[in-house]
């Protein structure tokens, strides 16, 4: 039977837009040592703004710009809906359904009218090719913290899009808190190194880890798991969802995907980053009360 306490912990959170998915994640809560952060849509708002295009000479930049987003409509990334929006915002229609392949983490895929095309990061087209296109652009924009993605045609390199995230307004104190509990802090994001380190240091996160995978977001939490015990992770995305179920308390941002929703051990159903410290609270209260 649930002890008086949990059941007055869990209804506290639940008026604080906070969901717990059973009274053992309040006890792990109150023991943890790490927090595994998110970037995109989770340390920020997920809400990319389009800030620079680039197209190949040869190309059409409206009809590239039309395929981009045709392919992007398909995906559900954060990215990959603020290129849809840019591009609905120039009256450039969009055409639906093209079969993709969405590579969580790395970008998207598709046969279309005999040709294959590929958007996302610069590992996911050929590094190589990705830094000779604009001769220095794209690490330029990535130190002003942009995220650039690439698409790629069977001649190349055949545009770059920049996009801009905004960190949450609470996400700096947020991780300030934290620290004054005692939890280390550390990003973990499948964007570039670059726009990593620009983007950890405005949260005031010391430690973080660019170019992530989903596999190796799980790999970081296991190796902290065994020097740990007590680890977390907060993500919105498919890409953190594997992360999410190895750690000792997965937490979801609300507005996150179905897949983080629901492998998560907490929601925090407001986007709120504070809760995750308050949270932590809750749980060693009711940790001194049980006890
Ligand atoms: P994060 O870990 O920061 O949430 P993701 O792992 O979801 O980021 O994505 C990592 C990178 O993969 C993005 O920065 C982007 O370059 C690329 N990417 C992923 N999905 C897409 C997509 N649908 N379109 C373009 N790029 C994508
Ligand atoms: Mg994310």
């Amino acid at each position: 039977s649930i002890m008086p306490a949990t059941l007055a912990a869990i209804s506290n959170g639940a008026r604080h837009g906070i969901l717990f998915k059973g009274g053992v994640h309040l006890e792990n809560l109150s023991a943890l040592k790490l927090l595994a952060v998110d970037k995109t849509g989770t340390l920020t708002e997920g809400m990319p703004v389009v800030t620079d295009v680039l197209v190949r000479e040869d190309l059409d930049e409206r009809e590239t710009l039309k395929l981009i987003a045709s392919m992007e409509s398909q995906s559900n990334h954060p990215l990959a809906k603020s290129i849809v929006q840019y591009v609905k915002d120039q009256q450039i229609g969009i055409i639906s359904g093209i079969d993709i392949i969405d590579i969580p983490g790395q970008g998207v895929k598709a046969n279309f009218n005999g040709r294959s095309y590929i958007i996302g990061n610069a590992d996911f087209v050929g590094n190589e090719e990705a830094d000779s296109f604009a001769d220095g652009i794209a690490a330029r924009l990535e130190e002003e913290g942009k995220t650039v993605v690439f698409l790629k045609d069977d001649d190349g390199i055949a545009a770059m899009i920049a996009l801009k995230d905004t960190i949450r307004n609470e996400a700096k104190e947020a991780v300030e808190t934290l620290k004054q509990l005692g939890i280390e802090v550390a990003m973990l994001t499948g964007d570039h190194e670059k726009t990593a380190k620009v983007i950890a240091k405005e949260a005031g996160v010391n430690d973080y880890i660019a170019k992530c995978s989903p596999i190796t977001k799980t790999e970081f939490i296991e190796q902290a798991l065994t020097k740990y015990q007590y680890v977390g992770m907060v993500g919105d995305g498919i890409n953190d969802a594997p992360a999410l179920a190895k750690s000792t308390v997965g937490i979801a941002m609300g507005g996150g995907t179905d897949v983080a929703l629901e492998t998560a051990d907490v929601v925090l159903m407001k986007n709120n980053l504070s809760k995750i410290a308050y949270s932590i609270k809750l749980g060693r209260k009711m940790q001194q009360i049980v006890k």
